[in-house]
């Protein structure tokens, strides 16, 4: 009666891993979240039951319902599978349902997966580290207000590469707040839109034009040196699927 909180990846069932491919066709019942790709849907075994617990962003008061849905799920039997975008433990409160699960004494299993915070930056050839650029890269959500927010003026000197998830939104804050810090107006800034789907976008700019740049979610934001090399110049399969 294990539950699998399993990776699903950035998009396409090409970057699944072979684990999580065995488990979906394996499943009795999917718990799927709402920006999980078609191709990767379609990788679900065809009897398996799927909830959809799709949360819209803001939503968060429904975690609590969907750790009691895979609760009550854990505890009917089979074979169980929790899918979440990208990696289960980055931003997506799967440590949560992890805690929730062992509070039954239901075994979990996690399955990790590939992130979006590095694979839409790969998608569009930029190099989150690099021997020359940036010998780092730091991971952080956009989200947050007051002092639940990350503070990015701090960051700004850190000479890392900046990759920002669930920032779409606050853009034109954080930008203020990395310029305040230090970083330099023309710092480029790269947003890839659905990255590894056939409706993948990649808007090149910078520090100075990030709050007023067309952009929307989902999106990852990647801030430093390494983002002004240029998509074109590396081919990845995301080409193919667009
Ligand atoms: N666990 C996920 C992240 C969940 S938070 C992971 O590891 O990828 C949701 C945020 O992830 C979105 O707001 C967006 O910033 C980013 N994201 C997820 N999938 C994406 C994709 N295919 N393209 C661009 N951004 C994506």
């Amino acid at each position: 009666m294990t539950v699998y909180l399993v990776g699903a990846g950035p998009g396409s069932a090409d970057l699944l891993t072979l684990r999580a491919a065995r488990l979906l066709g394996e499943a009795d019942v999917v718990v799927i979240d709402r920006l999980v790709d078609e191709s990767v849907r379609a990788c679900i075994n065809a009897n398996a039951e799927v909830i959809e617990v799709g949360k819209q962003p803001g939503q968060s008061g429904t975690q609590a319902l969907i750790n009691d849905l895979l609760v009550t799920l854990g505890l009917s039997g089979g074979t169980i599978v929790r899918l979440k975008g990208g990696d289960p433990f980055v931003f997506g409160r799967g440590f949560e349902e992890v805690l929730a699960l062992q509070g039954a004494s239901i075994p979990v299993e996690v399955v990790p997966g590939v992130s979006s915070a590095l694979a839409a930056p790969a998608a569009a050839g930029i190099p989150v580290t690099h021997r020359d650029l940036s010998r780092g890269v730091v991971i952080v959500t956009g989200t947050g207000s007051g002092g639940s927010a990350v503070d990015l003026t701090a960051l700004a000197q850190s000479g890392l590469t900046i990759v920002l998830l669930m920032g779409v939104e606050r853009r034109a804050e954080l930008a203020r707040q990395l310029l305040d810090g230090g970083l330099d107006e023309g710092t480029p800034v790269a947003a890839i839109e659905w990255a590894w789907t056939d409706r993948q976008r990649v808007v090149a700019t910078t520090l100075a034009h990030l709050a007023t740049a067309v952009i929307s979610s989902p999106a990852v934001l990647v801030i430093g040196a390494v983002a002004g090399y240029s998509a074109a110049e590396i081919s990845t399969f995301a080409h193919a699927l667009r």
